[in-house]
């Protein structure tokens, strides 16, 4: 950890001056040292910083131990800090010992700093009401957090309800580098055992945890934290939030939505939940009476075929898989059929039954084997599909007539 880095010591330091200290191409791109650090390198969960050094973007900044050249061993300074430097991607070289006005991302640096900053509220908050880690913290499109111990969603909302009010509390975020002695006298949160120098970083008093990443200055420039769910994950939960300008922009689109198909269905925004539910009534109340019209339609087909015995071939056009099945337990109810085959064009619109088009089908028979000439009826009408011994069920590519010689084929 660089203490003396110029994220930590001034961190709203946008733009510096710094000299160009070594240079190096590594696959295509260059590795650059600077004598100044102002760009974050990625670590503690959070992404690097982006900017420009002269002209030149910056599109990673990692930090690299350093290793005894015999022993391959990390070095490491007397406080038992790793030794590290600092390396710049860039596209092309720099010149060494030129000195370079670089400028930081700062949309993308605040926006890290406020979804960090918001991510150690919530952490804290979660520490002290439950007494659960931070197992695991990610942030891209949207910021996870893992916690080793369940937790419901009336639990989160009243952490959200908390870390809000922190929030707009405005309190000061300040960060503090402890001797060894006052460390072990201080109680804060961290994942693992810490060697060299430690930084803590107190969050107004919500949260105080070891970390190395960046951070706002007042708790009010978090703005808004939303959880959005929780999930159960590896014996804990997995919780996803956004905060700030994440946060708005998640309630930008998803009001959108909301507007979208308040049009949709006429009805005012805060009714479109209550019409979304007639909708779907509605919808139900269709499919039953769908259902009982379909019922009287099969018996009507079947009442003008009860005496036929041979291979039932009905074509169908839009029949979904559940009605083909309906329709054929039917007709082997009601028929004296050996063999029923039900097929349903699954495109009503867009196919044709004399050209070849996609169909379901369905095929039953009370007294033969129909699972084991599967392979071959398939074979002969482009499907794949299977099922028991007394009714089979798939998908083809083929033409009604094709269908129907098929059925005599391998059923007659
Ligand atoms: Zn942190």
């Amino acid at each position: 950890m660089e203490k003396n880095a110029l994220y930590y010591q001034f961190p709203y330091v946008k733009e510096f001056d710094a000299t160009v200290t070594s240079c190096e191409e590594r696959d295509g791109q260059y590795q650059v040292e600077l004598d100044a650090h102002g760009f974050y390198p990625e670590g503690g969960g959070q992404a690097a910083d982006h900017g420009m050094i002269g002209d030149a973007l910056v599109s990673d900044v990692q930090e690299e131990s350093l290793k005894d050249p015999e022993t391959g061993e990390k070095l490491t300074d007397e406080k038992g800090n790793v030794m590290v430097r600092i390396l710049h991607t860039v596209a092309r070289a720099l010149e060494v010992g030129r000195s370079y006005h670089c400028s930081i991302d700062w949309e993308r640096r605040m926006r890290n700093s406020r979804n960090h900053s918001g991510e150690h509220i919530v952490s804290g908050l979660v520490h002290k009401h439950y007494g659960y880690n931070n197992v695991g913290f990610h942030m891209s499109d949207v910021m996870t957090i893992d916690f080793d111990g369940v937790l419901t969603w009336e639990q989160l909302m009243k952490i959200e309800e908390e870390a809000n009010e922190v929030v707009l509390a405005n309190r000061a975020v300040d960060q503090i580098w402890p001797s060894e002695e006052e460390l072990q006298d201080t109680d804060f949160r961290s994942k693992k055992a810490l060697k060299g120098d430690v930084r803590l970083v107190d969050l107004g008093g919500a949260d105080l945890c070891a970390c190395c990443g960046t951070h706002v200055m007042t708790t009010g420039e978090i703005g808004l934290i939303k959880i959005l769910s929780v999930l159960g994950h590896k014996g804990g939960v997995r919780v996803e939030l956004f905060c700030g300008k994440d946060a708005l922009q998640d309630y930008r689109n998803k009001h959108n939505d909301l507007l979208e198909l308040s049009h949709m269905l006429s009805f005012a925004p805060s009714e479109v939940k209550e019409a979304v539910r007639q909708h779907m009534e509605q919808s139900a109340a269709k499919d039953r009476r769908i259902a009982e019209l379909n019922q009287r339609y099969y018996a009507m087909k079947a009442e003008t075929l009860k005496d036929f015995t041979g291979v039932l071939v009905d074509v169908e056009d839009g029949m979904n898989n559940v009605e083909l099945r309906k329709c054929c337990d039917y007709f082997m109810k009601h028929t004296k059929a050996k063999v029923v085959g039900v097929f349903g064009l699954k495109d009503v619109d867009g196919s044709k039954r004399d050209v070849d088009s996609s169909w379901n089908y369905v095929i039953g028979s009370e007294t033969e084997d129909v699972r084991c000439r599967a392979k071959d009826f398939n074979a002969l009408i482009n499907g794949r599909g299977g099922g028991q011994k007394e009714m089979i069920q798939g998908s083809a590519e083929s033409t009604e007539d094709k269908i129907r010689k098929a059925m005599q084929d391998i059923f007659g």
